[in-house]
């Protein structure tokens, strides 16, 4: 019997050695450790089975391993945007309602290079908080995930939960016409439509719930600094997404509406634009995120000049791009939790990476944009133990950049290399063709 066991274990352990297959090593000059904040020279990295085995100075390489030369390079753990839009189609500013002029396999379609050019800046994480067609952003996810597609690793919300007519509801179009489902799938008025939401979502496999606390920028009839959901809307939000194990973050512009979706307990309010001295204690107080956009403003205002912007939108923009870069630096400065998120999609795809520079422009040190962008983006996921530092057991998720982003953080802008799951997908700055 004893020996029937150990040759059972024997083949379990062959089986698995066989099953995880190839080892590679890197040779990293330089290596950001996100999690302790300092940067440590001539690491080796061993990577098997698209997992982080082991990581250290002269580590031995074993016979037969894959080696790849990042010896003149600095390292990083693969970046996290933990706000983007990746399924909404070809980027196209302006207007909304011209999502109406596509059918949802055409804008699932177009968002295929947006996971693709999103993966090749450097970002082998997204956490995507909503889409105009619900559930495209699932379709999506799981069609990286079979490995159809090229694209970061998804989380995803499935819907905008909001209040007809609100931040997160389609809108401008005349009151008779009727809307596909999948423009109001999300919407909800009261604690107990809230709540049946956030059942039909999770039973259709989203990672987290996006709720919108106030009126947003980007949307007709709305105004960004008034109330939406009630704080009794946002607790239920927040109380039955946590029967399914799964984090909210509130859309949120004004100051009550932030105070609002903080005291509701959501993991991270959204953009938090107009957020006062009030809130900026209350986030510390409750070790709330703040995910602020502080970059997409000059894609808003460059769309303004080519006349690409609906004018009420602008006109909800103008006063708020300043106050929200100070709003910023008064939270950095308070030492309130960030993290890093671009609402990718209203710039277009694949310039994550230039909100870097506008951190450090506002109060950032360049190790905490770079935290914001991996150990603190993967505390805000509930995901540490798999993304946010190059460590043993966690995903094989690595980058490299020709020169010290500590010096200048822009270099970010230019990713060299990037490998998901132990899978190159680009290197010396090229794509490289993946099966
Ligand atoms: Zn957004």
């Amino acid at each position: 019997m004893k020996k029937v066991v150990s040759t059972i274990l024997l083949f379990l352990v062959l089986g698995t050695s066989h099953a995880l297959g190839q080892v590679t090593a890197i040779n990293a000059g330089r290596l950001v450790d996100t999690d302790t904040g300092t940067v440590v020279s001539d690491q080796v990295i061993l990577i098997d089975g698209g997992k982080i085995q082991s990581v250290g100075k002269g580590l031995a390489i074993p016979p037969g391993a894959d080696v790849i030369d990042l010896s003149q390079m600095t390292v990083l753990p693969g970046l996290i945007d933990c706000h983007t839009h990746l399924a909404d189609g070809a980027h196209g500013a302006g207007d909304p309602i011209f999502q109406l002029q596509k059918s949802a396999s055409q804008v699932v379609l177009e968002s295929v290079p947006n996971a693709r050019v999103t993966l090749e800046a450097g970002f082998t994480t997204v956490r995507d908080v909503g889409v105009y067609r619900a559930l495209n952003d699932v379709a999506l996810r799981d069609a990286i995930n079979r490995g159809d597609i090229i694209g970061p690793r998804m989380y995803v919300s499935g819907a905008y939960i909001t209040i007809t007519g609100g931040a997160g509801a389609m809108t401008g179009f005349a009151p008779d016409v009727q809307m596909p489902w999948d423009f109001h799938y999300g919407e909800a008025n009261s604690p107990w439509e809230v709540r049946q939401k956030v059942r039909l979502l999770a039973h259709n496999g989203v990672d987290h719930i996006k709720v919108l606390s106030t009126g947003a920028v980007l949307t007709h009839g709305s105004n960004p600094k008034s109330v939406e959901f009630t704080p009794e809307e946002l607790q239920a939000a927040v109380d039955e997404a946590s029967h399914f194990g799964l984090r909210v973050e509130a859309h949120a512009h004004a100051a009550e509406g932030i105070k609002n979706a903080i005291r509701a307990g959501v993991a991270s309010v959204e953009h938090a634009t107009l957020i006062d001295d009030e809130g900026i204690a209350l986030a510390k107080q409750r070790g709330t995120y703040l995910d602020m956009d502080i970059y997409d403003e000059e894609c808003i205002q460059e769309d303004a000049r080519n006349g690409k912007m609906p004018k009420d939108f602008l006109e909800h923009d103008r006063e708020l791009g300043e106050i929200h870069r100070n709003n910023f630096r008064k939270a950095v400065k308070a030492g309130v939790k960030m993290s890093f998120g671009t609402d990718a999609g209203v710039c277009n795809y694949g310039l994550n990476a230039k909100q870097f520079a506008f951190m450090v422009k506002y109060g950032m040190t360049p190790m905490q944009a770079i935290q914001s962008a991996t150990s603190s983006a993967a505390d805000l996921l509930g995901h540490a133990d798999l993304v946010g530092s190059i460590k043993p057991g966690k995903s094989a998720d690595i980058i490299a950049v020709s020169a010290d982003p500590l010096k200048d953080v822009s270099i970010l802008e230019n990713v060299q290399f990037v490998m998901k799951s132990g899978k190159v997908y680009k290197q010396n700055g090229a794509a490289v063709l993946v099966r």
